[in-house]
């Protein structure tokens, strides 16, 4: 089975690109979906952030208050850090589970779909890596619409992230998507056909 790694940046087209690839039924990991689902396969993560962060992420349910969490750590890079150091082996360790799944099921292609897959150094464990880029005005003009939010925020999100440009040094194949859906699709069909000859 080879194992492709898709990854790209904030409003890249990474979900445009996946969604392509899933009415093809392409089987999809998502890492977005793993981080999610980790805290209720693995309830020590709770815990451990419990003692990190203290309670107050916790709310009365017992429940990870996601969001809070999230834009505190947003505003500095250890407490970031911090909590991907908690998190992230759970992540690696059911994205590796679901592909060793994948390959049982005899799957020819599954593509690992993670926004960080090149910072985490995942990439390195696949056979082919997409990176999904766009042009840096485009990116943000497409952020402000979707996330409706000002030029101001877009960029702070943009800078927090590995540039685009020095992602694109990590991989095999680029997807340029700062033109239409459909010239995207073509793109696409390009590289996986290139991909099947592996
Ligand atoms: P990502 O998952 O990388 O953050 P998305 O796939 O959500 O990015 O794309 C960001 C935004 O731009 C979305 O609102 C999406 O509908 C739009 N978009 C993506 N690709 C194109 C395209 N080729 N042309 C026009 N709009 C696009």
């Amino acid at each position: 089975m080879i194992r492709v790694g898709l990854t790209g940046g904030i409003g890249s087209g990474k979900s445009t690109v996946s969604n392509i690839l899933r009415e093809k039924d392409i089987p999809i990991i998502d890492a977005d979906v793993i981080s999610r689902e980790v805290l209720d396969i693995y309830p020590e993560i709770l815990e451990k952030i419990k003692s990190a962060f203290g309670s107050e992420f916790i709310d009365c349910k017992g429940q990870l208050k996601r969001r809070e969490l999230g834009n505190y750590v947003f505003k500095s890079e250890e407490q970031r850090k911090k909590l991907e150091g908690i998190i992230m082996p759970y992540i690696k360790k059911e994205i590796f589970e679901r592909i060793t799944n994948c390959d049982k099921l005899g799957e020819s292609l599954c593509v690992i779909d993670a926004p960080t897959l090149i910072e985490h150094s995942i990439h390195k464990d696949m056979d082919v890596n997409i990176l999904v880029w766009v042009d840096k005005d485009v990116q943000i003009y497409r952020v402000k619409s979707r996330d409706n939010l000002s030029e101001e925020q877009v960029l702070d999100r943009i800078k927090s992230q590995m540039p685009l440009e020095k992602k694109k040094g990590e991989v095999n194949f680029i997807i340029d998507n700062s033109g239409s859906v459909e010239h995207t699709r073509q793109q696409l069909e390009k590289i996986l056909a290139s991909i099947m000859k592996y």
